[in-house]
């Protein structure tokens, strides 16, 4: 075994040589990789003795993709291009052994490669289009050269990765290997000389290819499939783009058009602020003072605690992976509609194919409903979803400190009680946190993990990774009204009121949102979610909002009742503008004696998103978010923020918080102090600094 790199060992096994990557923890394909590769297929070549070469790694995956830490550094030799080059362009035959994934650059290597075998859990794919990019070292121009263009495009426009079994169908592999992948890729090289199978280099097949030469309606057709999913995100249309090139053009000149795009998506503001998220995402899983060896609590066994919409959802989450979870009621009837909303979820989902009968039983078993508090006594976590009433919560949990076991965690789902308050009602307020999901529980993937001043930093390690085990993202935020999110999101809906009282309509608002990537607007949200449950909750608090509150009085709660904001017709969710609404918005500005005019867009979106942005300023000053970042995260998977424009700090940092300031405090001379800009922004403003600076 020679070392040709740190990270590349170059091996003989008869007349094969086996060149294996060891990079941990992916084996990505940082620039001591793609020298190993290169030279190690230099000297393989050069070897006499050397018949074939196999490419396979060590540890738990073949080559994951690109090292993403060197993007957006100067590139260091040797490229990538010129690995692949050098592999395709080999006169020995190159075999792919892959296990894991090979993912982005790791897959591109396989298709400079002449053969590809894999183990039969091995997936492939091209995820870059994810980060706001596309597959750069000719993955665009190869890959449908193999699998063909439909194929192709569905792989890079979705980044999403095929199996095995798809991919031996689909012609990317040559065959499924089973036992040691080194031997078997070895064997299979062996076979490949002994019945001198011809040097297969994907550039010079043109088959797959033809069937979309002369067909621009393939191309338009996609477009047209995926244009909801993909609004707004730039790299989409390249990734099109550049497989039309492979279509058209010969090799080399589609080469050349793939990195031309390729160089235009990473210039752009879509791309930088997608993977700017990528690590966001990953940051925040990280709290300074809870390090990752802090004990978390094996979670055996679950409970939740109401079986309404939330719950419900819930307890699917902790059913979907396997762990047993036990849902308690006050009484058999909403146990048993609870359960019977649940079943339903899972039976819709096994009619669009995506579950099996057997795993809608499999999941409903484990899901365990029961009316008796002593039945869960044994819960590892306890999730209480019930009434958003203090007096309620203290009960409950003034129950559960006397049943559920010393070291349970018990959690709350609460979105505008005090967390401490409720922690308070037991005798164990450091075992007491708030998991805040969102609606529907079972699809949003934003968890907000709400720190008590007492809980321990264990049960916070334990909320965190349970989060990650239910396939949520967990941040972790602090104590106060609406926590980050929805305090955030208490601002602009204040805004969205202002505006329509001052000129705009629901429809001009929502729309504003809807372009800039939201997928719907704050008044189609609000008839959405019933806007009944804003008006409880302001007449608990005293507060009024006098079109809302208007709406709510004419029995007007949203898509429930067919008429909100818009007035909805025959069960269909489309909002339509209505002129009674007008009416009503028209009478309340005359009460007001507001005199209404009109209101560009651009003042509709910073009258939005200003206030937030300010919000998230003083969150970051008060501590209640660890970092910038984490406000961003909750934005993207809690609100429908659009994640090629990274979240609202990140945006805030893109506009430039100077301009914020300024634009802040002339709004505040026309509509007084709730325009009053942060210290903290205000701070940063001066400093010429940024959010993603200071944290
Ligand atoms: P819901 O009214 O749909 O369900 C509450 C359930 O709790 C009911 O089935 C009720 O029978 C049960 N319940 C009441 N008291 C109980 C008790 N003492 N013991 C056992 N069960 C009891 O309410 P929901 O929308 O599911 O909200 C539940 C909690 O989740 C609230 O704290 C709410 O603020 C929070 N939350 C709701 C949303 C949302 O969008 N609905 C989002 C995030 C958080």
């Amino acid at each position: 075994m020679t070392a040709i790199t740190p990270s590349v060992d170059l091996d003989r096994r008869g007349r094969i040589a086996v060149l294996t990557i060891n990079n941990p923890p992916v084996n990505a394909l940082s620039q001591h990789v793609r020298q190993g590769l290169r030279d190690g297929v230099t000297q393989a070549i050069a070897d006499a003795a050397v018949g074939a070469i196999v490419i396979t790694c060590a540890g738990r995956t073949f080559i994951a993709g690109a090292d993403i830490t060197e993007f957006g550094k100067p590139p260091r030799e040797p490229g990538l291009h010129e690995v692949l080059d050098l592999i395709e362009s080999s006169p020995k035959p190159v075999v792919a052994a892959v296990h894991g994934t090979a993912l982005g650059g790791g897959l591109e290597v396989t298709l400079a490669c002449h053969y590809r075998v894999g183990v039969r859990t091995a997936r492939f794919g091209l995820p870059e289009v994810k980060l706001g990019l596309l597959p750069g070292a000719g993955g665009t121009q190869r890959l449908p050269r193999v699998v063909g263009v439909e194929k192709a495009l569905q792989m890079i426009v979705s980044g999403e990765p095929i199996g095995a079994d798809a991919a031996l169908n689909h012609g990317l592999i040559d065959a499924i290997v089973d036992g040691d992948l080194t031997a078997a890729g070895v064997a299979f090289a062996e076979k490949i000389l002994s019945e001198r199978r011809p040097l297969k280099k994907i550039r010079d097949l043109e088959d797959a290819l033809a069937a979309a030469r002369g067909k621009p309606e393939v191309f338009a057709d996609f477009r047209k499939s995926v244009a909801r999913q993909t609004r707004g995100f730039r790299a989409p249309e390249s990734c099109i783009k550049a497989v039309e090139a492979a279509v058209n053009l010969p090799f080399d000149a589609g080469l050349r058009r793939e990195r031309e795009l390729f160089l235009e998506l990473m210039a752009s503001p879509e791309s930088k602020a997608q993977r700017y998220f990528f690590f966001a995402e990953r940051e925040a899983a990280k709290i300074p003072d809870v390090p990752p060896d802090t004990p978390a609590k094996e979670i055996k066994t679950a409970a939740v605690v109401g079986a309404g919409t939330m719950g419900g959802g819930i307890a699917m989450t902790f059913a979907n992976v396997g762990i047993p979870v036990s849902v308690v009621e006050i009484s058999r009837e909403p146990l048993e509609r609870g359960l019977a909303v649940v079943r339903k979820n899972y039976e819709a989902t096994a009619s669009k194919g995506r579950l099996t009968a057997a795993d809608v039983d499999k999941r409903m078993g484990l899901i365990r409903g029961t009316t008796d508090f002593g039945a869960i006594a044994d819960a590892d976590i306890v999730i209480e979803a019930v009434f958003e009433e203090m007096a309620v919560k203290k009960d409950v949990f003034a129950k559960l400190d006397k049943i559920c076991k010393a070291d349970a965690v018990l959690a709350t789902n609460t979105s505008t009680l005090d967390v401490n308050e409720i922690a308070g009602a037991t005798a164990r307020p450091e075992s007491v946190i708030g998991m805040h999901f969102f609606s529907p529980a079972n699809v949003m993937k934003l968890l907000e993990v709400v720190r008590g001043a007492k809980t321990s930093k264990p049960v916070i390690a334990t909320a965190m990774s349970v989060g990650r085990r239910i396939g949520k993202v967990p941040v972790l935020v602090g104590v106060c009204y609406g926590f980050v999110g929805n305090r955030m999101l208490h601002q602009r809906g204040k805004q969205a009121e202002r505006l329509i009282l001052e000129g705009a309509l629901p429809q001009q608002v929502d729309k504003v949102l809807y372009d800039f990537g939201f997928p719907m607007g704050p008044f189609a949200m609000g008839d959405l979610a019933g806007l009944d449950v804003g008006w409880r909750i302001r007449k608990g608090r005293g507060e009024r909002a006098l079109i809302a509150d208007r709406l709510c009085e004419l029995g007007r709660f949203g898509q429930k009742t067919g008429a909100g904001y818009y007035r909805y017709e025959g069960g269909d969710r489309t909002p339509i503008p209505d002129p009674d609404v007008e009416k009503i918005i028209l009478e309340v500005s005359r009460e007001q004696s507001v005199q209404r005019r009109p209101i560009s867009d651009q003042e509709i979106l910073e009258r939005l998103l200003y206030p937030m942005v300010n919000e998230g300023a003083k969150i970051l000053e008060e501590k209640l978010a660890i970092r910038a970042s984490d406000i961003d995260v909750i934005w993207v998977y809690g609100y429908g923020w659009p994640v090629y424009r990274g979240g609202p700090m990140f945006w805030a940092d893109q506009v430039g918080l100077k301009a914020i300031k300024t634009r802040m405090l002339e709004t505040q001379r026309r509509h007084g102090d709730v325009w009053q800009p942060a210290a903290l922004l205000s701070r940063l403003a001066d400093a010429g600094k940024a959010f993603l600076d200071a944290s």
